[in-house]
């Protein structure tokens, strides 16, 4: 990891990230660069499998708004950029209610099926993963030890 902020002159975020922060910070540079090679999508978070991209139906009906210059007044900003929600801004609000730039959430949701700030996961194409996400729901209740299933499964 520390190469991959060497080559790309952003070792200062390395230094200061926490395992909360880590998604935010890699929405941040895939925003900045274009793209975000696969090593940070396998590094993070030991918890879940991925990457995955979330799925296109999921993708696609998400709420669209454009901000009003009521809405802009409120200054709220964007988690990824941290820009502000300016008038005539597209935003998109996920499932779990987060809001962001139209611009700066599609290209980690074409990546990563969860929201970079509280991780929520969503539906995705893959059919092994969804088998796994419907395994994990049944399960969650019991407290079962379903490390296990992904070392068996995809280890
Ligand atoms: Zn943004
Ligand atoms: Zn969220």
């Amino acid at each position: 990891m520390a190469s991959y902020f060497d080559d790309h002159g952003v070792n200062e975020l390395a230094d200061n990230l926490t395992p909360e922060e880590l998604p935010l910070a890699m929405a941040r540079i895939l925003l900045r660069f274009g793209f975000a090679d696969d090593v940070w999508f396998t590094t993070m978070g030991s918890d879940r499998m991925g990457p995955y991209p979330t799925a296109k139906k999921v993708i696609e009906e998400l709420p669209t708004e454009i901000i009003t210059k009521e809405e802009a007044e409120k200054k709220n900003t964007c988690p990824v950029c941290l820009g502000c929600f300016e008038e005539n801004n597209e935003v998109k609000t996920l499932l779990c209610k987060h809001k962001f730039h139209t611009k700066c959430i599609l290209p980690w949701l074409e990546k990563v099926n969860t929201c970079p700030v509280c991780r929520e996961e969503f539906a995705t194409d893959d059919p092994a993963y969804e088998e796994v996400r419907k395994y994990k729901a049944r399960k969650k209740q019991r407290d079962f030890e379903i490390d296990n299933l992904h070392f068996s499964m995809f280890g």
